[in-house]
Protein backbone atom coordinates (compact mmCIF):
# COMPACT_ATOMS: atom_id res chain seq x y z
CA UNK A 1 0.00 0.00 0.00
CA UNK A 2 2.90 2.45 1.15
CA UNK A 3 4.52 1.78 -2.63
CA UNK A 4 1.32 2.28 -4.43
CA UNK A 5 1.02 5.70 -2.77
CA UNK A 6 4.86 6.69 -2.97
CA UNK A 7 3.98 6.22 -6.67
CA UNK A 8 0.91 8.17 -7.27
CA UNK A 9 0.72 9.36 -10.48
CA UNK A 10 -1.58 12.64 -10.23
CA UNK A 11 -1.28 15.17 -7.69
CA UNK A 12 -4.76 15.03 -6.82
CA UNK A 13 -4.37 11.43 -6.14
CA UNK A 14 -7.80 10.57 -7.86
CA UNK A 15 -6.86 8.75 -10.46
CA UNK A 16 -7.11 8.90 -14.34
CA UNK A 17 -10.34 9.70 -16.33
CA UNK A 18 -12.63 8.24 -18.78
CA UNK A 19 -14.89 10.56 -20.71
CA UNK A 20 -17.63 8.69 -22.35
CA UNK A 21 -20.88 9.97 -24.17
CA UNK A 22 -22.81 8.87 -27.51
CA UNK A 23 -22.13 10.02 -31.13
CA UNK A 24 -22.54 13.65 -31.45
CA UNK A 25 -22.67 14.88 -27.53
CA UNK A 26 -19.44 17.01 -28.23
CA UNK A 27 -17.21 14.95 -26.30
CA UNK A 28 -14.16 15.79 -29.20
CA UNK A 29 -14.60 19.60 -28.12
CA UNK A 30 -15.17 19.52 -24.73
CA UNK A 31 -12.21 16.88 -24.16
CA UNK A 32 -9.84 19.51 -25.82
CA UNK A 33 -10.88 22.21 -23.59
CA UNK A 34 -10.45 19.80 -20.80
CA UNK A 35 -7.22 18.55 -21.02
CA UNK A 36 -6.21 21.99 -21.94
CA UNK A 37 -7.03 24.12 -19.11
CA UNK A 38 -6.46 20.99 -16.72
CA UNK A 39 -3.06 19.93 -18.18
CA UNK A 40 -4.13 16.30 -18.75
CA UNK A 41 -2.80 13.94 -20.69
CA UNK A 42 -5.97 13.35 -23.82
CA UNK A 43 -6.63 9.55 -25.48
CA UNK A 44 -8.92 9.68 -28.33
CA UNK A 45 -8.96 6.48 -29.81
CA UNK A 46 -11.21 7.67 -32.73
CA UNK A 47 -8.82 10.75 -33.26
CA UNK A 48 -5.86 8.06 -33.74
CA UNK A 49 -7.69 5.73 -35.68
CA UNK A 50 -8.34 9.04 -38.18
CA UNK A 51 -5.00 10.11 -37.78
CA UNK A 52 -3.58 6.43 -39.04
CA UNK A 53 -6.36 6.86 -42.05
CA UNK A 54 -5.04 10.37 -43.08
CA UNK A 55 -1.51 8.61 -42.85
CA UNK A 56 -3.00 5.66 -44.71
CA UNK A 57 -0.94 3.26 -42.39
CA UNK A 58 -1.65 -0.64 -42.48
CA UNK A 59 -3.52 0.16 -39.22
CA UNK A 60 -5.41 3.07 -40.46
CA UNK A 61 -6.38 1.23 -43.77
CA UNK A 62 -7.72 -1.86 -41.41
CA UNK A 63 -9.81 0.58 -39.38
CA UNK A 64 -11.32 2.56 -42.09
CA UNK A 65 -13.41 -0.60 -42.85
CA UNK A 66 -14.99 -0.96 -39.51
CA UNK A 67 -15.56 3.16 -39.24
CA UNK A 68 -17.24 3.38 -41.99
CA UNK A 69 -19.99 1.18 -41.28
CA UNK A 70 -20.51 2.47 -37.95
CA UNK A 71 -18.96 -0.75 -36.18
CA UNK A 72 -16.00 -0.90 -34.10
CA UNK A 73 -12.64 -1.87 -34.52
CA UNK A 74 -11.71 -5.05 -33.07
CA UNK A 75 -10.52 -5.01 -29.50
CA UNK A 76 -7.21 -6.52 -30.11
CA UNK A 77 -6.27 -3.99 -32.57
CA UNK A 78 -7.89 -0.98 -30.08
CA UNK A 79 -6.23 -2.66 -27.24
CA UNK A 80 -2.92 -3.12 -28.62
CA UNK A 81 -3.13 1.23 -29.66
CA UNK A 82 -3.60 1.97 -25.89
CA UNK A 83 -1.26 -0.34 -24.62
CA UNK A 84 1.60 1.51 -26.45
CA UNK A 85 0.55 5.03 -25.54
CA UNK A 86 0.79 3.57 -21.92
CA UNK A 87 4.14 2.52 -22.44
CA UNK A 88 5.30 6.37 -23.75
CA UNK A 89 3.36 7.79 -20.20
CA UNK A 90 5.19 9.42 -17.53
CA UNK A 91 3.83 8.63 -13.87
CA UNK A 92 3.18 12.01 -12.93
CA UNK A 93 0.36 12.83 -15.97
CA UNK A 94 -3.60 12.22 -15.75
CA UNK A 95 -4.97 10.84 -18.65
CA UNK A 96 -8.27 11.31 -19.94
CA UNK A 97 -9.53 8.24 -22.24
CA UNK A 98 -11.58 10.17 -24.40
CA UNK A 99 -14.05 7.31 -26.68
CA UNK A 100 -12.32 4.16 -24.80
CA UNK A 101 -12.91 2.32 -23.47
CA UNK A 102 -16.30 1.24 -25.71
CA UNK A 103 -16.84 -2.24 -25.09
CA UNK A 104 -16.94 -4.24 -21.99
CA UNK A 105 -13.62 -5.91 -23.09
CA UNK A 106 -11.52 -2.85 -23.50
CA UNK A 107 -12.49 -1.82 -20.10
CA UNK A 108 -11.45 -4.98 -18.42
CA UNK A 109 -8.33 -5.15 -20.32
CA UNK A 110 -7.96 -1.62 -19.59
CA UNK A 111 -8.17 -2.03 -15.69
CA UNK A 112 -5.43 -4.55 -16.13
CA UNK A 113 -3.28 -2.33 -17.85
CA UNK A 114 -3.46 0.62 -15.48
CA UNK A 115 -3.07 -1.76 -12.52
CA UNK A 116 0.34 -2.81 -13.86
CA UNK A 117 1.10 0.43 -13.77
CA UNK A 118 -0.01 1.02 -10.55
CA UNK A 119 -2.73 3.46 -12.05
CA UNK A 120 -6.08 3.43 -11.48
CA UNK A 121 -9.69 5.12 -13.04
CA UNK A 122 -10.65 7.78 -10.53
CA UNK A 123 -13.74 9.09 -12.66
CA UNK A 124 -15.94 8.37 -15.16
CA UNK A 125 -17.75 11.01 -16.96
CA UNK A 126 -20.63 10.79 -19.32
CA UNK A 127 -21.92 13.32 -21.19
CA UNK A 128 -25.16 12.98 -22.31
CA UNK A 129 -28.17 14.29 -24.60
CA UNK A 130 -31.18 13.98 -26.07
CA UNK A 131 -31.38 11.66 -29.47
CA UNK A 132 -33.05 14.25 -31.62
CA UNK A 133 -30.19 17.28 -30.30
CA UNK A 134 -27.39 14.47 -31.19
CA UNK A 135 -28.51 13.90 -34.63
CA UNK A 136 -29.16 17.09 -35.17
CA UNK A 137 -25.28 18.25 -34.74
CA UNK A 138 -23.93 15.01 -36.32
CA UNK A 139 -25.58 16.15 -39.37
CA UNK A 140 -24.24 19.68 -39.00
CA UNK A 141 -21.02 18.78 -38.36
CA UNK A 142 -21.12 16.44 -41.68
CA UNK A 143 -21.62 19.54 -43.39
CA UNK A 144 -19.01 21.39 -42.21
CA UNK A 145 -15.92 18.83 -41.55
CA UNK A 146 -17.25 15.98 -44.55
CA UNK A 147 -16.90 12.93 -42.08
CA UNK A 148 -17.41 9.63 -44.06
CA UNK A 149 -18.85 8.28 -40.57
CA UNK A 150 -21.30 10.93 -40.37
CA UNK A 151 -24.36 9.71 -43.15
CA UNK A 152 -27.48 9.01 -41.46
CA UNK A 153 -27.42 5.35 -42.13
CA UNK A 154 -24.18 5.25 -40.24
CA UNK A 155 -25.09 7.66 -37.92
CA UNK A 156 -28.18 5.05 -36.77
CA UNK A 157 -25.77 2.51 -36.84
CA UNK A 158 -23.08 4.00 -33.97
CA UNK A 159 -26.56 4.69 -31.81
CA UNK A 160 -26.97 0.95 -31.74
CA UNK A 161 -23.46 0.25 -31.15
CA UNK A 162 -23.35 2.45 -28.55
CA UNK A 163 -26.60 1.17 -26.52
CA UNK A 164 -25.25 -2.31 -27.37
CA UNK A 165 -21.62 -2.29 -26.83
CA UNK A 166 -20.62 1.04 -24.38
CA UNK A 167 -23.89 0.94 -22.32
CA UNK A 168 -22.53 -1.85 -20.58
CA UNK A 169 -19.33 -0.46 -19.75
CA UNK A 170 -21.17 2.55 -18.06
CA UNK A 171 -22.86 0.20 -16.13
CA UNK A 172 -19.40 -1.74 -14.91
CA UNK A 173 -18.49 1.68 -13.84
CA UNK A 174 -21.06 2.21 -12.05
CA UNK A 175 -21.25 -0.54 -10.21
CA UNK A 176 -17.75 0.60 -8.75
CA UNK A 177 -19.40 3.89 -8.36
CA UNK A 178 -17.04 5.89 -10.14
CA UNK A 179 -19.95 7.43 -12.98
CA UNK A 180 -20.54 10.88 -12.86
CA UNK A 181 -23.15 12.23 -15.23
CA UNK A 182 -23.42 15.81 -17.14
CA UNK A 183 -25.97 17.09 -19.18
CA UNK A 184 -24.71 18.06 -22.63
CA UNK A 185 -27.29 20.74 -23.21
CA UNK A 186 -26.40 24.20 -23.17
CA UNK A 187 -23.84 26.57 -23.76
CA UNK A 188 -20.14 25.17 -24.08
CA UNK A 189 -18.56 27.23 -21.33
CA UNK A 190 -20.97 26.04 -19.04
CA UNK A 191 -21.34 22.57 -20.38
CA UNK A 192 -17.50 22.57 -19.46
CA UNK A 193 -17.88 24.06 -15.59
CA UNK A 194 -20.23 20.99 -14.85
CA UNK A 195 -17.56 18.74 -16.35
CA UNK A 196 -14.93 19.97 -14.30
CA UNK A 197 -17.15 19.81 -11.08
CA UNK A 198 -18.06 16.01 -12.12
CA UNK A 199 -14.34 14.91 -12.18
CA UNK A 200 -13.63 16.17 -8.83
P1 LIG B 1 -17.63 9.74 -31.95
O1 LIG B 1 -17.78 10.85 -32.93
O2 LIG B 1 -18.77 8.78 -31.95
O3 LIG B 1 -17.25 10.21 -30.60
P2 LIG B 1 -14.89 8.77 -32.32
O4 LIG B 1 -14.27 9.89 -33.03
O5 LIG B 1 -14.52 8.57 -30.90
O6 LIG B 1 -16.48 8.81 -32.50
O7 LIG B 1 -14.59 7.40 -33.10
C1 LIG B 1 -14.90 7.24 -34.47
C2 LIG B 1 -14.87 5.76 -34.85
O8 LIG B 1 -13.57 5.20 -34.54
C3 LIG B 1 -15.85 4.87 -34.10
O9 LIG B 1 -17.15 4.87 -34.67
C4 LIG B 1 -15.15 3.50 -34.22
O10 LIG B 1 -15.33 2.92 -35.48
C5 LIG B 1 -13.70 3.86 -34.07
N1 LIG B 1 -13.29 3.79 -32.64
C6 LIG B 1 -12.93 4.83 -31.85
N2 LIG B 1 -12.65 4.43 -30.61
C7 LIG B 1 -12.85 3.08 -30.58
C8 LIG B 1 -12.75 2.07 -29.59
N3 LIG B 1 -12.40 2.37 -28.33
N4 LIG B 1 -13.01 0.79 -29.94
C9 LIG B 1 -13.37 0.49 -31.19
N5 LIG B 1 -13.51 1.38 -32.17
C10 LIG B 1 -13.25 2.67 -31.89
Amino acid sequence: MAERESRSHDATGIGDLIFMGPPGVGKGTQAKRLTERNGWVQLSTGELFRDHLKRQTPLGQMAQRYMDRGDYVPDDVTIDMVREFLSELTPDTRVMFDGFPRTVAQALALDALLAERSRSIGRVLVLDAPRDELVRRILARSRAEGRADDTPDVITKRFEVYAEQTQPVVDHYHAKDLVRRVNGLGGIDEITDRLIEGAR
